[in-house]
């Protein structure tokens, strides 16, 4: 991987997001004169309207300059797959991805960009949000998700690293080459391997409209990773079963001993009740988690594409090539 990088695509996937389409065109024309001027690179643009509601591809059409183009989704299939649907498009030597609502600012972007440039070495560059959690709770959450999700692997999922990276063309292809239909970036770029390196950053505050994560989403996403990931929820619930199993024994036989030598009538209803609940709880919990890995299984059994394209627009100076996941009609 010797060769200068020449060719840059800047992969951001927007979903109603009208209201920061001027001043995300203008953040990207600065930083494609920057990445021009001190890397030497030309630079194209990938946007990918995840569905919007709103005019936002029309807007970010009539505010982007230079070289672009805009994807249409279908409908919403979620920022992670709206990622997959920009990659697809990509061939430059480099690849940044990075969010439309102005979180990303243009200094990290060239931090990024100039780290990988001027490491061999590394394959990619990945922006680290060193922002504390808010609450205390949230980040114990976050760091026994991480914990669990990366107990039983070959490969570690870093904690706060998002899709703000930048990479080079062999690791945008490999990711590519990975078609899961519920897609866990995170998961997916640990997976995929190579040389990473992390940058830490504190993400700007959004300029307009709200985050597009509610706590049950997180929750939702976090179930995700485990099942795309991680057998471990299964796992520690066979072995919580296991030491119930064992409790169980044990204390049948106490009864089984003070019955036969003293002569002790056990009270049976209250422990009866107890084994009742308990045990019929863990068995619909468990029950529950293995329906969610069969829902996964069967997802991505049916072979449905990952994602639909309504259509796209070039700027005239864009090279035309077929789009993956275009219908032809
Ligand atoms: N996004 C998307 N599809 C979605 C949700 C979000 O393409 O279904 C885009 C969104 O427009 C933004 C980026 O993904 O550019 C990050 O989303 P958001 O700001 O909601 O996430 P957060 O910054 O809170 O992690
Ligand atoms: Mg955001």
């Amino acid at each position: 991987m010797a060769d200068l990088p020449k060719t840059l695509d800047i992969v951001a996937p927007f979903f109603n997001e009208a209201q920061s389409a001027s001043a995300f065109a203008e953040l990207l024309a600065a930083l494609e004169a920057e990445v021009g001027s001190r890397f030497g690179m030309t630079v194209h643009k990938i946007l990918v309207d995840d569905g919007s509601r709103d005019d936002g591809a029309v807007r970010f059409a009539q505010a982007l300059s230079g070289s672009w183009q805009v994807v249409t989704l279908s409908r919403n299939f979620g920022k992670e797959v709206a990622v997959l649907a920009g990659l697809d498009q990509s061939s430059a030597d480099m690849v940044l991805i990075m969010d439309s609502d102005l979180q990303h600012s243009m200094d990290i972007s060239l931090k990024l960009i100039a780290e990988l440039v001027q490491s061999p070495d590394i394959d990619v560059v990945y922006a680290q949000n060193d922002r504390r959690e808010a609450s205390w709770r949230r980040s114990q959450l976050a760091r026994l998700f991480y914990s669990l999700i990366n107990s039983s692997q070959r490969f570690d999922i870093p904690e706060n690293a998002g899709d703000f990276r930048v990479m080079r063309r062999a690791v945008a292809r490999a990711l590519t080459s990975l078609r899961d239909k519920r897609r866990f970036n995170k998961g997916l770029f640990a997976w995929a391997g190579f040389r990473q390196k992390a940058l830490p950053y504190s993400p700007e505050s959004r300029a307009s409209g709200t985050s597009k994560w509610s706590r049950l989403n997180l929750i939702a996403f976090s179930l995700e990773g485990f099942t795309s990931f991680s057998v471990i929820p299964l796992r520690l619930i066979s072995l919580s079963g296991l030491l119930a199993a064992f409790a169980g024994a044990l204390y049948g036989a106490k009864v089984l001993f003070e019955v036969v030598f003293f002569g002790i009538a056990v009270p049976g209803y209250p422990s009866l009740l107890v084994a009742v609940v308990l045990f019929g709880g863990l068995n619909l919990t468990l029950l529950g988690l293995i329906g969610e890995y069969v829902w996964v299984a069967l997802s991505e059994s049916k072979d449905r594409p990952v994602y639909i394209v309504r259509d796209v627009v070039r700027s005239e100076n864009a090279a035309s090539k077929p789009t993956p996941g275009l219908l032809d009609g």
